[in-house]
């Protein structure tokens, strides 16, 4: 298995003593699938992320990515954020160019690289433009643009169009789903918008709260593309609406 999260706990310490984020989850997941993270606000989603990535050490349990302990983030892997931490001194191409100048790529084939990136975002003309001058979703391009361009195994992203209007948003999960594909790249994807996983992923993962667990992992019934208003669709996304004991209806406020 390709990532294997075994038994994982994870506790933090709160001022009326431990609270557990994760509470004995286990998730096996292949090379290329496309999984989505999927639960209300608080159920562990970032903290399992974070785990996976390296960025957070778990406090029992064992995360393998290729057979390997995971102790610390890899350069292999990259991860995209919702607020894109994009550098707002450097033009586009200067921020897709940064992943490849800490691998030391030399300067010709860098430009090469972001270039061929940028365009696949659709941002040519922009290249020259500082992040300031490009909209929310413009500039979650350029950071896709830039994660893309150090060719890594793994694609972390934490509620990347979260910030986004729900029209630049399907744009993006269109984008996104057809990069993943066209790269085969492995995706783990967070959100707590039902439609936005039922639309993406391969599996979705679906966690519940207090303490965050794995409530079930959803195989999704569905070929790409996949159309949102279709009547499979929707069976889909009401299957993972009754997991939550939810109607579509209910107040969606909850998953904020
Ligand atoms: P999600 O991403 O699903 O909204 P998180 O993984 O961020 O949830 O958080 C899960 C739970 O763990 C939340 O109740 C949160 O308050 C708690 N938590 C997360 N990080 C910390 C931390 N550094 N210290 C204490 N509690 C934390
Ligand atoms: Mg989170």
């Amino acid at each position: 298995m390709y990532i294997e999260v075994k038994d994982a706990v994870k506790t933090f310490k709160q001022n009326s003593g431990e609270f557990t984020a994760l509470d004995h989850v286990s998730l096996d997941i292949e090379r290329g699938e496309f999984i989505c993270l999927l639960g209300p606000s608080g159920c562990g989603k970032s903290t399992l992320l974070n785990a996976i990535a390296g960025f957070d050490k778990i406090t029992e349990g064992s995360i393998k990515i290729n057979g390997e302990e995971v102790t610390q983030p890899s350069i292999h892997n990259v991860t995209i954020f919702q607020n894109y931490g994009l550098l707002p001194w450097r033009s586009v191409l200067k921020n897709v160019e940064l992943g490849l100048e800490a691998k030391k790529i030399p300067k010709e084939e860098r430009r090469e690289i972001a270039e061929k990136y940028i365009d696949l975002v659709g941002l040519s003309e922009f290249k020259n433009s500082h992040p300031n001058q490009l909209s929310g979703g413009m500039q979650q391009r350029v950071s896709i643009a830039r994660a893309l361009a150090v060719s890594p195994d793994i694609i972390f992203m934490d509620e990347p169009f979260g910030a986004l209007d729900a029209i630049t948003r399907m744009k993006l999960q269109d984008d996104i789903l057809n990069i993943s594909k066209q790269e085969n790249k492995t995706i783990i994807f967070v959100t707590h918008d039902i439609e936005e996983a039922v639309f993406l992923a391969d599996r979705i993962v679906v966690m519940t709260p207090n303490p965050g667990r794995i409530k079930s992992v959803v195989t999704v019934p569905l070929t790409h593309y996949r159309e949102r208003t279709s009547e499979d669709f929707l069976l889909v996304r009401n299957k993972i609406f009754e997991l939550f004991n939810m109607k579509p209806d209910d107040n969606i406020e909850y998953f904020i």
